[in-house]
């Protein structure tokens, strides 16, 4: 009988999870394991790589037990991961000569800084679609490298970097094969999208060896047997994406101008823009969307930076709320926010306005604004960020997407989801299977190993829960727009530089 069992990991920020999954998408067993956050310095953030390594190993090991799974029904694995985060390792003992770099840490701010300087905005937008940022894995591996005086030992190719995919691959598959998939290479700041290949100019840009990177391999390829030590059995390793791709996968956004929404901490939009690289115009990144069968699928990405966290600031700061799901009845219980409006502009805004000197701003209060009214503004504000980011990939592509596929722990609220409908004036769909970034990546591995013939015949396993209809009328949708927009101006350039 065809093995009949899909097993993603997914290597987040807080935590290590597997989730297995049957042919058709169903959730059959899941285990998650959380992990320390190193903060040496304000700013700074790591993990240990060794609490990486054995929570995702655990996690896999007791979603198999759990699930009560016999190991020769695994078809195939994926891997997940948290993106950028940098890791460098002996190569001839496997051992990290750092903690991991975690993509939220800002230490290489200041090597940012003078690359932006340097005028070196363009040629990295250019090559790798992306705008400089202390995010990217690129400046974190040129600070190790330089950090700890390891130039020469990379040249000479004892040691080997890679993202959290690579380092997991390095560690989990038989052979130590050292690998990273396009869409994780295409976080480095280092790879570039249009020739697919490392990109010399960059390396030498940032002083990084060559000798040291991974070998770039598809989204969807058998990397290697899982070591059998860890199940009992080898089983093929058959997929990496990084988390938003694998969740745009998950999703089903298969074809050019499918998009969907992640409505977590922050919120991050990918829009599928097939085998044309679309260069933004409004300051979205241009990235890989997965690359299978040697072909390139591009995407074009936005963030929120504050998304389900503005709710978390209204439980935790501001105690308006007892828990984040109460924050719907409590919006519900008044019409409208009276003219109220939220800016989320904790850490400044991302795209459209890129602007790190806004800081949040709460508008249009008069002697009856209440709690319901600001927390309503709450996740209006989400709403209305994911509507900038639409509009700013509708005009790059020229065209307005016919619907928004949603996902994430905030996207089971019923009044953000139908304002986000009103004031995108689409459709937005709930999947029944909201694990989108675990199923993507089992998607992704099934298909490898022959359990689905095509990349069209994963797309058979969404299936849509809920869908929530644009209902507001034109006129009341620009008058709420027009004051969003109103109160965002008003925000920004708010600190002083
Ligand atoms: P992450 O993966 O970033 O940890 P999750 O997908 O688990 O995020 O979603 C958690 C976030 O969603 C939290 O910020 C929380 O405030 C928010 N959230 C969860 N449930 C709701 C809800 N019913 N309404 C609004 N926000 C919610």
């Amino acid at each position: 009988m065809a093995k009949k069992i899909l097993i993603a990991l997914d290597q987040g920020t807080t935590s290590s999870r597997a989730v297995a999954f049957d042919t058709m998408g169903h959730v059959l067993a899941s285990h998650s394991v959380e992990f320390p956050q190193i903060f040496p310095q304000p700013g700074w953030v790591e993990h240990d790589p060794n609490a990486i390594l054995a929570s995702q190993i655990t996690a896999l090991q007791q979603t198999v037990r759990v699930g009560n799974i016999d190991v020769s029904d695994i078809a195939a694995i994926g891997i997940t991961n948290q993106r950028e985060t940098t890791l460098l390792w002996e190569r001839e003992t496997g051992k990290c000569v750092y903690n991991a770099i975690v993509w939220q840490c800002r230490r290489t701010s200041h090597m940012v800084d003078k690359l932006i300087e340097d005028g070196k905005t363009e040629l990295i937008r250019e090559k790798t679609g992306l705008v400089p940022d202390a995010y990217f894995s690129g400046t974190k591996l040129a600070w190790l490298l330089e950090h700890l005086q390891l130039h020469e030992k990379a040249e000479r190719g004892e040691l080997c970097f890679g993202t959290v995919d690579s380092f997991l691959a390095w560690h989990l598959v038989q052979g130590r094969p050292h690998v990273t998939d396009a869409t994780n290479a295409g976080r480095t700041m280092l790879f570039n999208l249009t020739t697919q290949a490392w990109d010399d100019e960059l390396l030498q840009l940032l002083d990084i060896p060559k000798a040291c990177l991974p070998r770039v391999v598809d989204s969807s390829e058998i990397i290697g047997m899982l070591d059998p030590s860890i199940l009992g059995r080898p089983i093929p390793v058959a997929a990496m994406a990084g988390d938003q791709h694998a969740s745009l996968f998950g999703q089903a956004c298969l074809t050019p101008g499918m998009v969907k929404n992640t409505y977590g901490t922050g919120c991050f939009m990918l829009m599928n823009t097939g085998d044309k690289l679309v260069r933004s115009n409004h300051g979205l990144l241009s990235t890989m969307a997965w690359r299978i069968g040697g072909k390139p699928t591009y995407a074009l990405e936005g963030s929120v930076f504050m998304g389900g966290a503005t709710i978390q600031w209204l439980r935790d700061e501001m105690k308006l709320i007892s828990s984040a799901a109460e924050s719907e009845v409590v919006a519900t219980s008044v019409p409208s926010t009276g003219g109220v409006y939220l800016v989320p502009a904790f850490t400044g805004l991302g795209a459209p306005w890129w602007d790190m000197y806004s800081r949040g701003t709460l508008v249009g209060l008069t002697r009856g604004t209440g709690r319901a009214h600001v927390v309503r503004a709450a996740l209006e504000a989400i709403a209305y960020q994911s509507a900038d980011l639409m509009e700013a990939m509708a005009r790059d592509c020229g065209a307005t997407p016919g619907r928004l596929q949603v996902d994430g722990g905030a996207s089971a609220n019923g009044f953000l989801m139908q304002f986000q409908s009103d004031i995108m004036k689409v459709p937005v769909v709930r999947p029944q299977v909201m694990e989108t970034t675990a199923l993507g990546a089992a998607l992704l591995a099934g298909l490898a190993v022959g359990v689905y013939a095509s990349v069209e015949d994963t797309a058979r396993v969404w299936q849509r829960d809920l869908c929530f209809e644009p209902e507001m009328p034109d006129d009341e949708r620009e008058q709420l727009l027009k004051g969003w927009h109103r109160a965002v101006r008003r925000s920004l350039d708010w600190i002083e530089k």
